[in-house]
This record gives structure tokens, C-alpha cells and sequence, in this order.
């Protein structure tokens, strides 16, 4: 862990159990602030990491969810017409604004 020696301001690589090799003062208490400090950081991240998994998973879900809906859509109206209103649903859905004909 890097930490900087309050004692006389070195920039030294040091565990929880070491003096400063420069001046020999304990910093182990700068190691342990540091060591929180990184667990923190990771903690924050994994945080992160699973929030982005769960939105992508709803969105996926959400997916699943319009194709079974489309699915439905093409097994009730197998004809010309219904082809095209499920055409213009996908068009509403990917181009969101102009769904006029809902
Ligand atoms: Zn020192």
C-alpha cells in the first residue's frame, strides 16, 4: 500500500505491520486509512457493476416482452393487415415519437 509518512512526508510502499524505512515512524495508521479507503472504492464500484447488470437485465426483459407481445400480435393476425400494424408497432417503439395511429 502507498502511503505518505506523516513524519517526514516520504511517498513509501508499506504494509500495516512496517515502519517508514526512511525515518522509522509507525504509519500504520496511514495504511489502514488507505486500505479503507480502497475497500470503499471497490465496494462503491461493485455496487455500480451490479446496478448496470440489473438495468440491462430489465431491459432484456423488456425485449423479451415486446417480442412475445409481437409474437402474439403475428399468431392472432397471420394477414396482410396485421403484418402491418405490426410493423407500424415497431416502428412506434423504435422511433417512440410518432405513434399517431395509437
Ligand atoms: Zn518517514
Amino acid at each position: 500500500m502507498k502511503v505518505v509518512c506523516p513524519y517526514c512526508d516520504s511517498y513509501i510502499e508499506a504494509d500495516e505491520n512496517m515502519n517508514c524505512p526512511n525515518c522509522g515512524g509507525s504509519v500504520s495508521a496511514e495504511v489502514k486509512e488507505a486500505e479503507d479507503l480502497l475497500r470503499e472504492e471497490e465496494a462503491r464500484r461493485r455496487e455500480e457493476e451490479t446496478a448496470q447488470q440489473q438495468k440491462m437485465q430489465e431491459e432484456e426483459r423488456g425485449m423479451r416482452l415486446l417480442e412475445l407481445v409481437l409474437g402474439a400480435f403475428t399468431g392472432a393476425m397471420g394477414t396482410r393487415r396485421g403484418r402491418g400494424l405490426i410493423r407500424a408497432m415497431i416502428n412506434f417503439f423504435t422511433r417512440g415519437k410518432k405513434g399517431g395511429m395509437f
